[in-house]
């Protein structure tokens, strides 16, 4: 691990029951850059980000924010073992597929929750950043709508904001445009084209191919629980090692 690693994780193993998901993952993310997953549905894409943030427990390796490390072998429940784990999390901010909104709180109530409530902010600061995170998703004018009146796109962009207003080490998100229609997608990938302009740290699981060549430092391809290969955008899209890789661009495309 080097300081300017936002994330480091090590050797990351995950089992449902008889499926080994994952095999010995490594992963480790620099601070700014933009790392997308791509692979096959099943091939342990969503469980390797949930098993990043902790959201899933690993059954080995090690998942390491800002120098602290937790041991996911080590079955230890002690109060400072909780409260690492809790410190992760928070600096690991996932953006979901199904944006996962809380349907009775409007846009503001849903991007300063977390800072009053996890991070203890002053309630004037977390909504003076909070505006300043909905203005930059494109969203100034929508923080008393509930989410029930936005669109799908609008929905996300608050998610996006929401897990910014944590000010997290790294931002995982999950197929963030694959419940949107063609034309809603495209508000919402520019939106993450400005966050890795800013120097945003993000891994991105997508199928967004153009998006993912102009805006990836680093494509990595999961297939069967592994990450079978890893490369500049340029060279993972254009000239593969791999026939598996080649073949699901082929079906991509
Ligand atoms: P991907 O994101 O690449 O589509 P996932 O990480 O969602 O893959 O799933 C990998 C495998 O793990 C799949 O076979 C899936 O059915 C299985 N899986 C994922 N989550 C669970 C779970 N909570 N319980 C049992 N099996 C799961």
């Amino acid at each position: 691990m080097t300081d300017r690693n936002a994330i480091d994780a090590h050797g990351l193993h995950k089992r449902f029951g008889d499926l080994q998901v994952l095999k010995s993952v490594d992963l480790s993310v620099r601070s700014g850059e933009v790392v997308v997953i791509m692979g096959p549905s099943g091939s342990g894409k969503t469980t390797l980000l949930r098993c990043l943030n902790l959201l899933e427990r690993p059954d080995a390796g090690t998942v390491t924010v800002r120098g602290r490390t937790v041991d996911c072998s080590a079955r230890g429940s002690g109060r400072g073992r909780a409260r690492l784990i809790r410190d992760i999390r928070i600096r690991t901010a996932m953006v979901f597929q199904q944006y996962n909104l809380f349907p009775h709180m409007t846009v503001l109530q849903n991007v300063v929750e977390g800072p009053l409530s996890v991070r203890r902010l002053p309630r004037p600061y977390a909504v003076e950043v909070g505006e300043r995170l909905l203005e930059r998703v494109g969203l100034a004018d929508k923080r008393d709508e509930y989410p029930s009146r936005l669109s799908g796109g609008q929905k996300q962009r608050v998610a996006i904001a929401r897990a910014l207003a944590m000010d997290p080490e790294v931002v995982l998100l999950d197929e963030p445009t694959s419940s949107l229609d063609p034309e809603l997608r495209g508000e919402v990938l520019q939106v993450l084209r400005d966050l890795a302009a800013r120097g945003t740290t993000m891994v991105i699981v997508t199928h967004e191919i153009a998006f993912a060549r102009e805006v990836a430092d680093r494509v990595l391809f999961m297939d069967s629980g592994y990450i079978l290969e890893e490369q500049p955008p340029r060279t993972f899209f254009t000239d593969p090692a791999s026939t598996r890789v080649r073949s699901f661009l082929r079906l991509m495309t």
